[in-house]
């Protein structure tokens, strides 16, 4: 993590700052004697930022600097910190990204100020009416066993599990309904989800992020930390949630891609459709996203209302066309801005990639091969080396 890096630093690696949440760029505003502590001071019991609005950093990276604060300030109000500790994690944005997420912050204020939320009690998470009792149990005993005991694997790396009520799945759908006709009616320009949808809605910008930002603490960190410690699920620190529509008059299918996320839920909320279904292409590093798969990593999905299906963002995924109906889904992208920290840092070879791999055991297979040619040849020469001195004696 790179939180403790001088000001000066900062200011020099500006230039190369590129697109990770958490890295160098603009001036600096720390004062001398108010630096960061370098190490951390762990009996100091951080605040909570869960309801903390900020658009790049999740409530864990306040929690975890806070600890690095100089000892003057460890004891200020919550207010006084969360300036001081905005002020030095702004210093990590570029200036684009700074001015993109102050248009995001006013776009929301203005979008949650004026709607009329159609069912407030989704807006905080009630467990109990929103998930099965199967899934609330296995969270609550928080154990590999007691996850796998309600999940499947059908894919190394996907887990399908039964996750949310029909009735909570119902509400969301008739809430998203609700926000699109007012979007209509006020004639509202919304952003859509991401650069392959286009229909939908981010549900953080109209008033979900606390909820969203709890269902990823409390209910999917937990299956990451087990799942998907490796790459980047033990850290997840931000989302983007958002609701996808597919069938008649709406997008039909989506094409392969990878996920802008550590870890994706992907949770069919309804209604009635066929088709659909989700087909899945093998995990990919960046420098290997456009090749072929393998036989073993081709694998379908059908999904069905209350499923959810888990997978790390960089299994390459799509869904095919939705033949009739309308099929509605839920997205959580999950993030870690640490894990992208240090994979700025990791070149060459990449242990989960199935490129990555299959370049590595055929690099294997061409020096073994070497090896044995090398072998066959030094027998082949001490024959005839021994074959040669009998015949001269
Ligand atoms: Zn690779």
């Amino acid at each position: 993590m790179s939180f403790l890096r001088s000001s000066s630093d900062r200011r020099k690696s500006a230039s190369k700052a590129t697109r990770s949440t958490v890295r160098g760029g603009g001036k600096s505003k720390i004062v001398v004697n108010q630096r960061l502590q370098l190490n951390p001071d762990n009996n100091h019991q951080p605040e909570s930022y869960e309801d903390l609005k900020s658009n790049h950093f999740g409530p864990w990276i306040f929690r975890e600097l806070e600890k690095h604060l100089p000892s003057n300030m460890l004891n200020a109000s919550r207010d006084k910190k969360v300036k001081y500790m905005s002020g030095i994690l702004d210093e990590y944005l570029s200036p684009a990204e700074r001015f993109r997420g102050q248009k995001q912050k006013e776009f929301r204020q203005k979008i949650i100020s004026n709607y009329p939320p159609l069912h407030k009690e989704l807006y905080t998470m009630h467990p109990t009416t929103f998930f099965v009792p199967e899934f609330l149990r296995a969270i609550n005993d928080n154990t590999e066993d007691s996850f796998r005991r309600i999940m499947s694997e059908p894919a190394p790396g996907i887990f399908a599990f039964e996750m949310l009520q029909p009735r909570f799945c119902e509400l969301l759908i008739s809430e998203f309904d609700n926000f699109e006709r007012w979007v209509h009616d006020q004639k509202v320009r919304v952003m859509r989800p991401n650069t392959m949808n286009h229909y939908g809605a981010v549900l953080d910008d109209f008033g979900f992020q606390t909820m969203l930002a709890k269902l990823m603490e409390d209910f999917i960190c937990p299956l990451s930390k087990v799942f998907y410690a490796e790459t980047g699920g033990a850290n997840l620190d931000s989302h983007h949630g958002f609701i996808v529509e597919y069938g008649n008059n709406r997008d039909v299918d989506l094409g392969l891609h990878v996920d802008d996320s550590e870890v994706t839920l992907n949770v069919c909320l309804g209604t009635k459709f066929s088709g659909g279904d989700l087909f899945f292409r093998g995990m990919r590093c960046e420098k290997h996203v456009n090749t072929e798969s393998r036989s073993e990593e081709i694998f379908d999905y059908s999904h069905f209302p209350g499923q959810a299906v888990l997978h790390h963002g960089r299994h390459r995924h799509g869904a095919r066309a939705t033949i009739s109906g309308h099929r509605v889904n839920l997205l959580l992208w999950c993030r870690s801005s640490v894990y992208r920290e240090i994979r700025k840092y990791q070149k060459g070879f990449c242990s989960w990639c199935g490129e990555c791999k299959r370049e590595k055991e055929e690099r294997m297979h061409t020096l073994i091969d070497n090896t044995k040619l090398v072998s066959h040849y030094v027998i082949f020469i001490l024959h005839a080396h021994a074959l040669l001195s009998r015949k001269m004696t």
